[in-house]
């Protein structure tokens, strides 16, 4: 395949956009190469500047869950422009939304529309530490809740020692309330909450990571975690922007049926617009403004495209019974084919997957946090995306990603994708 306006495209968008991408995960760094310029898509497929069509298994990073362009959204969000695309003032599709959510999601009375997931889990710590009267947080080493001063911060040696901001621009004071956890380790957890009694407003977690490829909790993990946090009185935050809508209808709380007390939203949830949210029961939703103490705002928040988008999403979602059935069956169908391909032609690996996410490491070592999934950050990789690229497969160009699978894809696509596999390493 040919590339040759994409690269033109870049080299001119790197003129006036700092490494020609408004978000670094898209640029081909740890891939080498230069990123593709989308011009359309469809259902499972991308159609890019050159005319070259691609298989998706990024589908925007999560939102596109029943395919690109999916018309009943398309429509909602034309209809909805032509009324005006935004007011600073209330309107009744923002209640719509929310009853709906709430109708979903277990264990939530009320929820606030923000405009992206980093706002959401942004907003989440904020009402948690003004909740608790606390100001320290646990992030887990390897999961992604934004890119917020709070969460940029990267391990140091021990856990139980204060983080370090891993991005020049976060104060050494903002670092210093982030403490860092392995993620799958309950001890380690519980060591941090000893060493910091009474200190801790909340834990963040992935309930399934997804941004340090797919790394499944442990059987016990997120219970402990609950158990954890009950006995420090400390609140436990699902950041379910990945999860949520997407492993099912109530999101990982729903498919490991563990409670969490603040859940936060982004991905599907806005249909392919910018949308965020946060929910919780009533008692810490009242916490916020204008009700409670804890600020928060937004001069976009809930407006009428993004809305019309979300409700529309979350509708189909809500009425189709069979879609997550068929999400796990597409999805087991692809890991079988390119599990049976890679032992076939004996290639080291690891393939995780809960429900559409998924994702191919190449070592044989177990991956179960940020340190093991490290290990298949590597030139196989490279190879594996490059190849599947000169297929016309588009995966994300790097292995700390999970694959986001939409139910656009027909087993024709999944075929073809196992086939491609198979090219790449038979060769
Ligand atoms: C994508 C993501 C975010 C950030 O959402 P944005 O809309 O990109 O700001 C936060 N948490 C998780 C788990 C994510 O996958």
């Amino acid at each position: 395949m040919l590339y040759q306006r994409s690269s033109q495209l870049f080299a001119e968008a790197e003129k006036v956009i700092p490494g020609g991408v408004n978000s670094p995960v898209r640029a081909f760094k740890s891939v080498g190469g230069t990123p593709i310029f989308v011009k359309e898509a469809k259902g499972a497929y991308l159609y890019d500047e050159d005319g070259n069509k691609l298989i998706d298994y990024i589908n925007s990073w999560g939102p596109m869950i029943l395919g690109h362009a999916y018309e009943p959204v398309v429509n909602a969000v034309i209809e909805k422009a032509k009324l005006g695309t935004s007011f600073g003032m209330p309107t009744e599709i923002e209640t719509k939304i929310a009853e709906l959510a709430v109708s979903m999601v277990p264990n939530i009375d009320k929820i606030r529309f923000v405009n992206s997931g980093t706002e959401a889990c942004m907003s989440a710590i904020r009402l948690a530490r003004g909740f608790t009267d606390r100001e320290k947080i646990i992030k887990f080493k390897g999961c992604y809740h934004g890119h917020s001063d709070s969460f940029l911060i990267s391990a140091g040696s021990g856990a139980v020692t204060f983080g370090s901001p891993n991005s020049p621009g976060v104060t050494s004071g903002t670092a210093k309330d982030t403490l860092l956890a392995t993620y799958n380790d309950l001890a380690n957890v519980e060591s941090i909450l000893d060493a910091n009694k009474g200190e801790v407003a909340a834990i963040i977690v992935e309930p399934v990571a997804g941004n340090m490829g797919c790394v499944p909790p442990a059987k016990g993990f997120l219970e402990g975690l609950r158990a954890l946090c009950d006995k420090h009185g400390t609140l436990l935050i699902f950041d379910e922007v990945m999860t949520g809508f997407r492993l099912a209808k109530g999101g990982a709380q729903e498919l490991f049926g563990v409670n969490a007390d603040i859940v936060t939203f982004g991905k599907v949830i806005g249909g392919g617009l910018p949308v965020g949210a946060f929910a919780a029961c009533n008692e810490i939703m009242n916490y916020l403004a204008p009700v409670g103490p804890v600020y928060q705002a937004g001069t976009l928040s809930g407006n009428p495209l993004a809305m019309a988008a979300g409700l529309t999403m979350l509708q189909e979602i809500n009425k189709d019974s069979e879609l997550f059935t068929r999400l796990e069956e597409k999805t087991a169908y692809l890991e079988r084919g390119m599990r049976k391909v890679l032992n076939d032609n004996k290639v080291a690996y690891t393939i995780n997957r809960v429900g559409s996410m998924i994702s191919v490491f190449f070592d044989e070592r177990e991956v179960v946090d940020f340190d093991t999934a490290g290990y298949g950050n590597n030139d196989t990789f490279k190879k594996f995306f490059h190849g599947l690229l000169a297929e016309g497969v588009y995966i994300a160009p790097s292995s700390y990603e999970t694959w986001f699978i939409t139910d656009a894809l027909t087993y024709e696509d999944l075929d073809y994708t196992i086939n491609a596999v198979n090219k790449i390493f038979a060769s």
